[in-house]
């Protein structure tokens, strides 16, 4: 016969519930057991009168550390034998749903209290909900796209994980190409048994972009490009792995590096001020060439190079800001495009790239990126 063996401490019945150690766990016992908790919850849920009550109530079923919930999980079920484990966990969590339930009711009850009879204290203050802002390197960001859009450039996006093909090999980086080494790159891992050109990595500019564009827009061109890359720079004032760019290109007939200055001197009157000045000197990027660096004379010391009596620490005293790199699209690029009309023959263009992080560090005087990137709300008030 199976009677439940259920062994029980000498308690009167008018004791409270205490939980005991289970030796049968068959479903009669079990179904008897899980029967004889509910009630006893039940009865002492209809015996809370006051917080206090309630308090001690809560305690005594869900406090961590030894309340009744904790102790049928320590006696029920980790003391059941193997094969009972699948039944007696069952039956724990039907129990735990269950009291879970109760506690859960008599807190609404609770929070309920202040309403007496339908009467709302309208004197209580209200919810405050703030108002959210834009980050400011969003706010730059868009604030730059803005400039290219009035001259009739579109925006393009593409995607963070790009295959190697799109961020170095079509932008003219071919394999071990020494330039590689100047974008310290983060790979997804467990890539060996692709292809090298099809294998994933996060990608460290926003030029893939451009390639992905070029595929399925015929010329002429003009797009704009704000995202985020991601490269292997430890983190410190001026870098962070993660940072954002805007980069741009134009494709036409006859574009030339006048278009090019012409552009970017009209952009940056616009983002800094119509009293800079652009000055541009030769550099190098795969992708371009000619490569040149643009410089913006400082709108902190207006050029000077001194604030008063002190140095101009953003332009190091020179007067001039590095603000983004930019050239004329190198043939090679348009040679794996060719076939949708970027006949390098036919069609010159020009592309630009700058970080509107570092942007939004000059703009705003901001002396560590990893500000913008901490997400500490008293930082990000300031432009709310
Ligand atoms: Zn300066």
């Amino acid at each position: 016969m199976a009677q439940a063996k259920v062994r029980k401490k000498k308690v009167a019945t008018k004791m409270a519930y205490s939980v005991s150690t289970l030796t049968d766990y068959s479903a009669e016992a079990l179904e008897r057991t899980s029967a004889e908790l509910l009630s006893a919850l039940k009865h002492e849920a209809a015996a809370v009168k006051s917080d206090a009550d309630r308090k001690v109530f809560r305690d005594r079923w869900m406090a961590r550390k030894n309340g009744i919930l904790t102790q049928i999980n320590d006696l029920w079920l980790k003391k059941a034998p193997k094969e009972s484990k699948r039944e007696a966990g069952r039956m724990v969590n039907e129990v735990k749903r269950a009291v879970e339930d109760i506690i859960e009711k008599a807190d609404r009850v609770e929070s309920a209290t202040p309403v007496v009879s339908g009467i709302v204290d309208i004197t209580l203050p209200g919810v405050q909900r703030s108002i959210g802002a834009e980050h400011p390197v969003i706010r730059t960001t868009n604030e730059i796209v803005s400039v290219f859009q009035k001259l009739g450039y579109s925006v393009a996006e593409g995607p963070v994980v790009e295959t190697d093909y799109y961020n170095f090999e079509a932008l003219n980086f071919p394999p071990n190409h020494p330039a590689r080494d100047t974008q310290d790159t983060l790979f997804i891992a467990g890539q060996q048994s692709r292809a090298a050109r099809e294998r994933l990595l996060l990608r460290t500019h926003t030029s893939p972009v451009q390639i992905r564009t070029m595929e399925t827009m015929r010329p002429p061109l003009r797009i704009v490009i704000p995202g985020t890359v991601h490269r292997n720079d430890p983190p410190d004032a001026s870098h962070s792995p993660m940072f954002h760019q805007v980069e741009g290109l134009a494709v036409d007939t006859n574009i030339t590096f006048g278009d090019l200055k012409g552009t970017l001197d009209h952009a940056m009157k616009a983002l800094f001020g119509s009293s800079v000045k652009t000055h541009f000197r030769p550099s190098f990027f795969p992708f371009t060439e000619p490569s040149a660096e643009m410089f913006v004379s400082c709108f902190i010391c207006g050029g000077s190079g001194k604030r008063g009596s002190d140095p101009c620490r953003p332009c190091k005293q020179t007067g001039w800001i590095e603000i983004l790199g930019c050239g004329m699209v190198d043939p090679n690029v348009f040679e794996f495009v060719k076939d949708n009309g970027y006949d390098p023959k036919k069609v010159s263009g020009f592309a630009f790239g700058m970080g509107s992080d570092r942007i939004a560090l000059l703009k705003y005087g901001v002396d560590d990126i990893q500000l913008f990137f901490q997400g500490d709300v008293r930082f990000l008030q300031q432009w709310g």
